[in-house]
């Protein structure tokens, strides 16, 4: 059987359509295997945020073609639409296609036998958008336990700084009842956890009639049995009423955490990032959040040394963050992208400064997460226990509602369960998890016993 590899780079977006192409190739007979070894063909399915995600992305180009120089390379993702030259002058590379032509990949297989294209094969876009834009597929962290499910593309939001609208294209978001078959399917299939993913879920449904939105997921899909959770990936804190979260709060499978980027913490920095959202609006947001749902996980992506960005506006920055209390932080280095705006701002920021600045921006993050973990000891959360193993013991480990990472002492039998936990002490970035006796007693007379691993 041929065998192919798959490099998945960005966002959980790349992510959702991996797991797509990943479908589709197994569904024509491929076996899927590790990305660090020989396979036939090799899928790299790239990310442009930053100069360094580009970088990241040659790097990865040329180490599948070094590891099987027969293989066959196909390139894709944001920086496959934003610098599709750079790419093509990569010896080995078979085929380059942008996003939306993932959804044409079986056509892309098809042709794997010829010699090869080297450039973005032309598809009729509103093909893609009638038949395949959201092609099924299930985005999977661990086995069978969360999914992930992309319920919008594209973006119309064009901040500054941001290059997502130009190579992911204006937003599209796919119809509730599609959504919901296949939720169904994926809880069907065992998945405990659905994790509702897009590039600007906040604005979902504003491109089809405005009268629905990210809310109506939820309400659509929360009564689908075998979903016992649902969270959000990352959603944009602009188009984020009250209301919303309202209902939100009335749907116990909603989990409390949000990943909310705010990008600065400065009302003239968001200003010149066209952000749409003032600090003192972001604030109110996480304030009615917090009121909503206890112990909520506050998250966030922060950039520094964006132009324009002086020792004064940091400063500002560093105390919204020290005040919003972020459980943690995504620290970036501004970089300008070529076609964005920001790109020839004035006073950009020299590299050395932003580092600086990234370096102090990490500590805070490091500190303010630390305290959250802190502040969550000695409580009971439920925990959905996954397959992986992590921490210096290789322990099982899995999420919290609140998005805490928690390692546990139970057998693999707990695999997939959710289970109330007590957290009891602090390793590093986890927590400890000890499985309550109500719940190793419970799971006695349950058909999968859980029992406490010796
Ligand atoms: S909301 Fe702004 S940062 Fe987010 S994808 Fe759209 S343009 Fe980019």
């Amino acid at each position: 059987m041929p065998t192919a590899a798959f490099i998945t780079m960005g966002c959980k977006v790349n992510q959702y359509d991996t797991q797509s192409m990943q479908e589709t190739m197994i569904r024509n007979s491929y076996t899927i295997v590790d990305e660090r070894e020989v396979a036939d063909v090799y899928v790299i399915n790239t990310c442009t945020v930053t100069n360094i995600a580009d970088h990241k992305a040659r790097k990865a180009i040329r180490r599948a073609i070094r590891q099987n120089p027969t293989a066959k390379v196909l390139v894709t993702g944001c920086y496959a639409e934003s610098d599709r030259a750079a790419i093509e002058e990569i010896p080995g590379v078979t085929f380059v296609f942008g996003n939306r032509e993932k959804a044409d990949f079986q056509g892309y297989l098809d042709e794997l036998d010829g010699p090869g294209l080297l450039q973005i094969k032309p598809v009729e876009h509103d093909v893609i958008r009638e038949h395949a834009r959201f092609s099924a597929g299930v985005g999977n962290a661990g086995k069978h336990t969360r999914a992930l499910i992309k319920v919008q593309d594209g973006c119309s939001a064009f901040c500054t700084y941001c290059i997502i609208p130009y190579v992911r294209g204006r937003m599209t978001s796919r119809p509730i009842p599609e959504i919901v078959e296949e939720v169904e399917r994926i809880a069907e299939s065992g998945y405990k956890e659905i994790v509702i993913t897009g590039v600007h879920l906040s604005a979902y449904g504003r491109d089809i009639d405005r009268t629905s939105d990210i809310g109506d997921i939820l309400e659509h899909i929360h009564p689908i049995e075998g979903v016992e959770r649902i969270r959000f990936s990352s959603i944009e804190p602009m188009y984020f009423p009250d209301e919303l979260i309202d209902r939100m709060a009335a749907l116990p499978k909603c989990m409390p955490h949000f990943h909310l980027p705010v990008q600065a913490g400065c009302d003239k920095i968001l200003r010149l990032m066209r952000r749409r959202y003032t600090t003192e609006e972001y604030t109110h947001l996480v304030e009615k959040l917090r009121s909503a749902f206890p112990d909520v996980g506050v998250t966030t992506d922060i950039m520094v040394g964006f132009p324009g960005e002086t020792d004064a506006d940091f400063e500002e920055s560093l105390r919204f963050v020290e005040a919003i209390r972020f459980s943690q932080l995504h620290v970036f280095r501004y970089s300008p992208r070529r076609g964005t705006p920001a790109a020839d701002y004035p006073n950009q920021v020299p590299p050395h400064i932003s580092a600086e600045r990234s370096k102090t921006m990490i500590e805070l993050g490091k500190r303010l997460g630390m305290k959250f973990r802190e502040r969550m000891l000695d409580k009971t959360m439920d925990v959905l226990v996954e397959d992986s193993r992590e921490g210096t013991n290789q322990q099982l480990a899995g999420f919290t509602g609140n998005y805490l990472r928690v390692l546990l002492n139970v057998a693999d039998s707990a695999i997939n369960q959710v289970l109330p936990m007590r957290l009891t002490a602090l390793d590093g970035q986890f927590i400890q998890g000890e499985v309550l006796p109500d719940a190793f007693l419970a799971s006695q007379s349950s058909a999968i016993p859980i029992h406490l691993q010796t």
